[in-house]
C-alpha cells in the first residue's frame, strides 16, 4: 500500500510554500500517470504528495494576443488534442497529442507532467521543440523562461529544479507558410511508447523552404533537435526527393538511441530516417494552414 500525506493547495503561492516546507520529501502530482506507477514500483517514495489539480492558475488553454497559444501545465493532453483553438493555430501539436497512448491516458496525463517526467520517448516534447515553444518555470527566485529544446538534461532529468514548478508553455504564433507534422513508429501496443517518432516543422515561401525544424523522440537520452538536417533543407523545394533523402540521412546520423525491447540502436536510427523521409514527403504536398 502507498502511504503519503496528501496536500491539495489552490494557488501557486500555497504550492510553493508547501514545497519549501516539505523539501525533498514531497513530490508534485499532476495527472499521476507516471508518478503513481513509479511509486507502485518503489521507484518513488514521497512522504508527501502535493496535488496540482485545484491550482486554477496552472490550468487552461488560451490564445495569446499575438496569435500563439498558452498551455497551462495541468491542461490534459486530451484537452490540447481536441481543442479547436489548437487545431486552428497548431494542428501539428494536436496531431502529436493524438499519438499519446490511449484516450484514457490522455484524459489524465498533463502537459506539465509530459515535460517534467522527461522520458525521451514522449510525444509532446519533439512537437513543442518544432514550434520553438517556451516553458515558463516559477520558483523561489521568480519566473524564468526556457526553450523546450533546452529543457532536457538526460533520461528523466530536466532543468526544472526540485523547488520549481513548471507553470505553462507558450507556443509562439506560427510563421506565415509554416506547417508541421508528426510520425510515430509504434510496432507494439497502442499504449506503448514509440520505437522512434519524428516531428517536422517546415516554413516555405515562394516554393522554397525558408526554415526547418526536426526533432526526434526515442533517438537518445533526451528528445533531440537535428540541426544539420534542418540546415540541409533550407533553400530546397518542399518534398523534393534528393533534398529530403539527404536530410533524412542526416537525422539518422544525429541519433544515438539505446538498444532495448523496442529495437536495436541501428534499427531505431534507420526507422527515424524512414519516418523523416515519409513526413517530409507528406509535408511537401500539404498546403500551409
Ligand atoms: C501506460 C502508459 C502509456 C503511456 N504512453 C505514452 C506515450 O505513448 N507517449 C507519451 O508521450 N506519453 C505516454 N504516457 C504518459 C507519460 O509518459 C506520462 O505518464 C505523463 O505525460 C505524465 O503526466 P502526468 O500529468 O500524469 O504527470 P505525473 O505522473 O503527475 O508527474 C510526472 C512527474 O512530473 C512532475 N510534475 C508534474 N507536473 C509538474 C509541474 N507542473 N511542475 C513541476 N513538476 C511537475 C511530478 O512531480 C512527477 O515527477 C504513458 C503513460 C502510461 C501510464
Amino acid at each position: 500500500m502507498l502511504l503519503f500525506d496528501y496536500h491539495r493547495p489552490t494557488t501557486v503561492a500555497e504550492t510553493a510554500a508547501l514545497m519549501a516546507e516539505l523539501g525533498e520529501d514531497a513530490e508534485l502530482l499532476a495527472g499521476g500517470t507516471s508518478l503513481m506507477n513509479l511509486a507502485r514500483l518503489g521507484l518513488a517514495e514521497p512522504a508527501h504528495v502535493i496535488a496540482l489539480a485545484d491550482v486554477g492558475e496552472l490550468g487552461g488553454l488560451d490564445a495569446t494576443p499575438d496569435g500563439g497559444l498558452q498551455l497551462g501545465a495541468t491542461t490534459t493532453i486530451r484537452h490540447v488534442e481536441t481543442s479547436p483553438l489548437v487545431r486552428g493555430r497548431a494542428p501539428g501539436l494536436a496531431e502529436a497529442c493524438g499519438h499519446v497512448a490511449t484516450v484514457r491516458i490522455r484524459n489524465q496525463a498533463t502537459v506539465g507532467g509530459s515535460l517534467v517526467h522527461a522520458d525521451p520517448n514522449q510525444d509532446l516534447p519533439p512537437m513543442l521543440m518544432v514550434h520553438d515553444a517556451l516553458a515558463r518555470i516559477t520558483g523561489p527566485n521568480g519566473d524564468r523562461s526556457v526553450p523546450v529544446a533546452e529543457l532536457f538534461l538526460g533520461f528523466f532529468e530536466t532543468v526544472v529544479q526540485p523547488e520549481e514548478i513548471l507553470h505553462s508553455i507558450v507556443v509562439p504564433p506560427p510563421a506565415r507558410g509554416f506547417r508541421a507534422g508528426y510520425l510515430k513508429f509504434l510496432p507494439r501496443t497502442k499504449d506503448d511508447y514509440s520505437t522512434v517518432a519524428v516531428a517536422v516543422g517546415l516554413t516555405a515561401e515562394e516554393g522554397r523552404v525558408t526554415a526547418a525544424r526536426i526533432a526526434v523522440a526515442g533517438g537518445g537520452s533526451t528528445p533531440l533537435r537535428c540541426t544539420a538536417a534542418e540546415r540541409a533543407l533550407v533553400g530546397t523545394i518542399p518534398g523534393e526527393a534528393t533534398a529530403l533523402a539527404e536530410a533524412a540521412a542526416l537525422v539518422r546520423e544525429a541519433l544515438d538511441p539505446i538498444s532495448d525491447a523496442r529495437g536495436s540502436s541501428g534499427y531505431k536510427r534507420e526507422m527515424a530516417r524512414v519516418c523523416t523521409t515519409r513526413l517530409l514527403r507528406r509535408l511537401g504536398t500539404e498546403d500551409a494552414g
